[in-house]
């Protein structure tokens, strides 16, 4: 046991270095790791990617006894178990997966005291609990994903509020919690339930500087879809999400992908689960590059270089749309966020809220991402300000910073689009609208007689995005409301009215169509890692790429577990030749210094 707080940290960080192969801690974590080993409580809230396993694993690493970790999702148990065993750290795990005799060995290694970290499910734990206490050293107990305790979140597991008995049972062993949900009604419900009133709050920065964020509004159709596959055509064949808005979607968009040639599956909670598994590892696995998925997807995935994330449509809040780009960039790498947005997705949604059985609520939160997708101030300071933290500055890494809108008096363009509503005695909804303003000759149009109006084809020179993104603008600043219970159809308020008659004026955002022809560079993301990589340094990065992938085929592996992108990114910045100098890459610890160092520095030799 160490004694004073600078052998403490001296030892911890001797210990991260040699398991893990990282130089120093993140944010909080060595705070974290210095409460639990003084015996105290802790709540740790932390964002995805934030570090939360180092949090437990390596007091585990520096106590005696075993640190039994407590966690709800078999898939994430399994992973993380595979890679500490990469790493070389003792760990195992019991779960119904694995046969009772497997479970049994588990144990006995346990009581044996050759294990350092076990993960196990809630259920399992409380129904063995005498068993434990007497006869396993427990140094420690993690209750990961914590939020699950709490009945008010989306993921309340009844299993997790049987948890409160630990503290009896264990009145020694320090407790540590750990959630990415951050809000005080979980924080206190995790404190009471797990009884432990004098637990140490942790709660770390929800920014994730390395996620650009960047929201397309208006695009709709095949100016919608050649702009997806442009943002991924940039991505050069790197991995991402892309989140639809219902299950046929997911199918329809994947199948498009495909017919461009594109590596695309879907994923939705109708399909079967040997087919929802096939996806899934295959994604894990860099076998499949996107995965066009419903919300369903994400939850026990633990893939550490998704480079980007797209919505396909607006998400119904900002809970969901946080939690989905947070899957993008675990690894600290560049990432991209992109979200569309589109006058059709208000609609949907609309019809949606009204079914949801909290009208109110819902209505509201609609609201609240909506103003996030039309921000015309730094995205990111949105995004924080909704989980109450502030920054006091400009993020640099999102759409709005990198290029500021450019306002205009957009007053004549309001009064072509209302003098056509007007026309057509309000009975028109937002496509009409578009198509008599554009002049265009649809049976509809031409049914209807439109093309007799005064207003058709006045708004000829716009192109179609262009309108879109307008009249998205117009209803957005309450110019027009939209009739959900009458066919969509739009109704001019009375600040409409003003500007129509010319007795005010309105400003609207120039809209720019959005290109993604070179990847730019992030403006000013922090610094945590030097490597832009040159052109050679590129190319031998494909080339450890595929090593690393026929290494994890062999070894029957997920890619990231060998190594994660940044390491492969810092050897191809750096090209150690000799096992010394690989040791002392990143996130190359003394395990994989024995397992990879022959492979590696041998295709690197061979590129110098
Ligand atoms: P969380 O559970 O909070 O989402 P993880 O514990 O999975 O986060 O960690 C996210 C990523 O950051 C992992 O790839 C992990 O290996 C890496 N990581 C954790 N701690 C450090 C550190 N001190 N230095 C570098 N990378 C780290
Ligand atoms: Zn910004």
């Amino acid at each position: 046991m160490p004694i004073n707080p600078e052998q403490l940290k001296a030892q911890a960080l001797g210990v991260l270095r040699q398991f893990y192969g990282y130089p120093s801690f993140l944010p909080m974590q060595y705070e974290v790791i210095s409460h639990i080993m003084s015996g105290g409580d802790s709540i740790v809230l932390m964002p995805t990617g934030g570090g939360k396993s180092l949090c437990y694993q390596i007091p585990a690493l520096l106590s005696d006894g075993c640190c039994v970790v407590v966690s709800p999702l078999l898939a994430l148990m399994k992973d993380q178990v595979d890679a500490l065993i990469a790493n070389g750290v003792p760990a195992a795990s019991i779960n119904s997966m694995q046969t009772e005799a497997q479970n049994r060995d588990v144990l006995d290694c346990a009581l044996a005291g050759r294990i350092k970290l076990l993960y196990i499910s809630p259920e399992r734990l409380l129904g063995d609990l005498d068993n434990w206490s007497k006869h396993i050293k427990i140094s420690l107990l993690a209750i990961d994903e914590a939020h699950c305790i709490s009945q008010w979140g989306h993921d309340f597991r009844p299993e997790y509020t049987q948890l409160s008995v630990l503290k009896e049972h264990f009145p020694g062993v320090p407790i540590v919690a750990l959630t990415a949900t951050a809000d005080q009604i979980t924080r206190d419900d995790i404190r009471k339930q797990l009884n432990i009133p004098d637990a140490k709050l942790f709660l770390s920065s929800f920014d994730r500087k390395n996620i650009s964020l960047t929201v397309l509004s208006g695009y709709t159709g095949a100016d919608k879809f050649n702009t997806l596959v442009k943002f991924i055509d940039r991505h050069h064949g790197e991995c991402g999400i892309i989140y639809c808005f219902s299950r046929k979607n997911t199918e329809t968009l994947a199948e498009k992908l495909k017919r461009r040639g594109l590596n695309a599956q879907a994923f939705h909670a109708g399909l079967s689960v040997s087919v929802k598994n096939a996806v899934q590892t295959g994604f894990l696995n860099d076998d499949i590059q996107i995965v066009c998925a419903t919300v369903a997807f994400g939850m026990g995935i633990d893939k550490s270089n998704v480079r980007w994330v797209v919505h396909y449509n607006m998400p119904q809040n900002m809970e969901s749309y946080y939690q989905e780009i947070g899957r993008a960039g675990r690894d600290g790498l560049e990432a991209d966020a992109l979200m569309f947005y589109s006058y059709g997705d208000v609609i949907s949604h609309n019809r949606f809220v009204k079914e949801s059985g909290q009208v109110q609520l819902n209505t509201q939160k609609l609201e609240l991402m909506q103003r996030y997708a039309e921000s015309s101030i730094c995205r990111r300071r949105i995004l924080l300000s909704y989980f109450n933290e502030r920054i006091d500055h400009d993020c640099g890494n999102c759409d709005v910073c990198k290029n500021p809108p450019k306002r205009f008096d957009g007053s004549i363009l309001v009064q072509m689009a209302l003098s056509a509503i007007v026309r057509t005695d309000e009975k028109i909804g937002l496509y009409t609208l578009k198509d008599i303003l554009r002049g265009s000759s649809s049976v509809e149009i031409i049914q209807q007689g439109y093309h007799h109006l005064k207003t058709y084809g006045v708004g000829r020179n716009l192109s179609n995005l262009e309108w879109n993104a307008y009249l998205l603008q117009m209803q957005q600043l309450g110019i027009f409301d939209v009739a959900y219970n009458e066919n969509n159809h739009l109704k001019i308020t009375s600040y409409g009215k003003d500007i129509l008659y010319g007795r005010e004026k309105v400003q609207l955002t120039q809209f720019v169509k959005k290109e993604f022809v070179e990847k730019e560079k992030p403006a000013v993301v922090e610094k945590t890692f030097d490597f832009n990589l040159t052109l050679s340094e590129q190319e031998l990065f494909n080339q450890l790429k595929a090593l690393r992938y026929t290494i994890a085929q062999r070894e029957h592996k997920r890619p990231y577990m060998v190594f994660s992108d940044k390491s492969l990114k810092a050897m191809a910045h750096e090209r150690p030749t000799t096992k010394l100098a690989f040791s002392s890459v990143f996130g190359v610890g003394e395990m994989k210094t024995e397992m990879y160092w022959k492979p590696f520095t041998d295709l690197i030799k061979r590129n110098i």
